[in-house]
C-alpha cells in the first residue's frame, strides 16, 4: 500500500474496466442483433449513449446494411444424442452469420464446415461469414480429433431477417463545434482484448471528459467493425469536416507496449500529440505508419474522407498469438495495462484540449518574473529549473505563431509542464490568447 490517493484511484479505474470487460465477455455479439444491442444497453448505464438503429437494406456508401442475424442454439451431437460441440458452452463455437441447419451430416461433409487451430489444439478460433451464405462451427483441434463416428447430428437454430444495424453514439458537447472522434468496434463475441478492452477504456475516457467542461466536442462511437463505420460515415458525411482529431481504440488490455498507427496523413495533429505523449512517457512503444488494413481507421482514412484518425493499441491485431481465438479471454487482460492505456489517452486528450495560441503582453525584453511571484508559484513543483525553462520558452515563443504544443516540441519539455507554466503566466497577465485567423 502506498497510501497515495492518485495510485488507488488509478487502481479503481483498472478494477472498474476489468468488471465491465467481465460483464460483457459472455455476450454473443455480432455486426447486428441482440448481443450488440444488449452490449450497447450495458454501456448506456455508464454513459448517456444514444443507440441508433439503421434498417437492413439501407445503402451505405458502396455497401448495404445486412440482415440481422439471430442465433439461438447450435450444437453437434453423436447420433446417441451426446453433445460434443455446443454454442451454449462457448459462443465462439458458431461461425458467425451461419444459416440454419438441422440434419445428420456425414463426417466427410461436416469436415468442410469445421474450423480449428491445429498449432494451438486447445483454442477455438473466431471465424465469421457475414457476406457469404454458409454454415460452420469452430472447435478445438482436440474436439475434432475425437470425432471418429461416420456421421453427426448438426443443429443450428439461427435466422437472418430484416431488422437493423445498431450502433451507440455519445456526444460530449464542448465550447466549440470542432470535434474529436473516438471509435471502437463492438461486434466481436467472447473476445477480450480485441473489442472489450477498447470499449472499457473508451467508456472511462468519456466519463473522465464529462467531469469537466471541454473546449472541443467529443464524439464516441461504439459500432460494428467496417459496416458500422461505413454506416456512420454515410449518415454523417456532411459533418465529418468538423473532425479535428480522431482515434480508433482497440487491443488496450494486454501486457504489450503501446503501438500507435498513424493516420493516413502521417503528420496530423493527433499523430504528433500521440508521439509526444509516448516519447515523454519513457515507456517502450512503437509508432507505425498507416496501412490500409486493421480497424475502422481504414474507412475514416479512405481517400474521400482522409480524416486525421490514428489507431491506438497495445499489441496490434494479428500480432499476438491469442488474437481471434478463445485464448483472447479475461486471463489475457492486465488491469495495469488498461490503466496505462487510459492514463496515456487522458494525456493525449489534455493536449487536444489544452493546445492554444498565445501572445506575450511584454515581448520587448524578458518580463521581470520574480516581481510577479512566478518563481514562487512554480516552486512547489518538483523540478524548479525546468519550470523556469518552461516560463522562459513560453515568453520567448509567445509571438502568436507558436502554439503551446509547438513550444513543448521545440523546448523538449512535456506538454503538461508548458501548459501549467502558461496558466501561471496568464494569471500574471503576461499572456493573451490569440484567435487564429
Ligand atoms: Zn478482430
Amino acid at each position: 500500500m502506498d497510501g497515495e490517493t492518485g495510485g488507488s484511484a488509478v487502481r479503481d479505474d483498472g478494477a472498474a474496466m476489468m468488471a465491465l470487460i467481465a460483464e460483457l465477455y459472455p455476450i454473443c455479439r455480432s455486426i447486428t442483433g441482440t448481443g450488440l444491442r444488449h452490449t450497447l444497453g450495458i454501456l448506456q448505464r455508464l454513459v448517456p449513449l444514444t443507440i441508433h438503429e439503421v434498417p437492413s437494406g439501407t445503402p451505405v456508401l458502396d455497401w448495404t446494411v445486412p440482415q440481422e442475424w439471430s442465433i439461438r442454439a447450435a450444437h453437434i451431437s453423436r447420433l446417441d444424442g451426446t453433445r460434443i460441440v455446443d454454442f451454449a458452452a462457448h459462443n465462439l463455437h458458431i461461425l458467425q452469420y451461419s444459416r440454419a441447419i438441422d440434419r445428420v451430416v456425414p463426417l466427410e461433409e461436416l469436415r468442410g464446415h469445421l474450423h480449428t487451430l491445429p498449432e494451438t489444439p486447445d483454442w477455438i478460433p473466431y471465424r465469421t461469414s457475414y457476406y457469404r451464405d454458409t454454415w460452420g462451427f469452430c472447435l478445438t483441434q482436440r474436439q475434432l480429433d475425437a470425432m471418429i463416428d461416420p456421421a453427426y447430428r448438426v443443429v443450428i437454430d439461427a435466422s437472418l431477417t430484416d431488422g437493423s444495424l445498431s450502433y451507440g453514439e455519445l456526444v460530449i458537447p464542448g465550447a466549440t463545434a470542432d470535434e474529436v472522434l473516438i471509435s471502437c468496434h463492438a461486434c466481436h463475441p467472447s473476445l477480450a482484448n480485441d473489442n472489450l478492452a477498447g470499449i472499457a477504456v473508451a467508456v472511462m475516457l468519456a466519463q473522465h471528459l464529462m467531469r469537466s467542461p471541454q473546449r472541443l466536442t467529443w464524439r464516441f462511437v461504439f459500432i460494428p467493425g467496417t459496416i458500422g463505420s461505413l454506416t456512420w460515415l454515410a449518415r454523417n458525411e456532411a459533418a465529418v469536416g468538423r473532425i479535428r482529431h480522431g482515434l480508433v481504440l482497440s487491443c488496450l488490455g494486454d501486457a504489450g507496449a503501446i503501438t500507435y498507427k498513424q493516420s493516413r496523413r502521417g503528420d496530423a495533429g493527433i499523430d504528433r500529440f500521440v508521439a509526444h505523449v509516448l516519447r515523454h512517457s519513457g515507456d517502450p512503444h512503437a509508432i507505425k505508419p498507416f496501412i490500409p488494413y486493421g480497424y475502422d481507421e481504414r474507412q475514416y482514412c479512405s481517400p474521400g474522407f482522409n480524416l486525421p484518425v490514428g489507431c491506438f493499441m497495445r499489441t496490434p491485431n494479428g500480432e499476438y498469438p491469442e488474437y481471434h481465438t478463445s485464448a483472447d479471454n479475461l486471463a489475457l487482460m492486465r488491469p495495469a495495462s488498461l490503466e496505462d492505456s487510459l492514463a496515456k489517452l487522458k494525456q493525449i486528450a489534455a493536449i487536444i484540449e489544452g493546445d492554444a495560441l498565445y501572445r506575450s503582453r511584454n515581448p520587448k525584453g524578458e518580463p521581470q518574473l520574480g516581481r510577479r511571484g512566478l518563481y514562487r508559484t512554480m516552486g512547489g513543483l518538483s523540478d524548479a529549473g525546468h519550470d523556469e525553462m518552461a516560463l522562459l520558452w513560453i515568453l520567448n515563443l509567445a509571438d502568436g505563431e507558436h502554439s503551446l504544443f509547438a513550444m513543448a516540441e521545440r523546448s523538449g519539455l512535456p506538454f503538461a509542464q508548458i501548459r501549467s507554466a502558461a496558466d501561471a503566466l496568464i494569471a500574471a497577465d503576461l499572456l493573451e490568447p490569440v484567435t487564429p485567423a
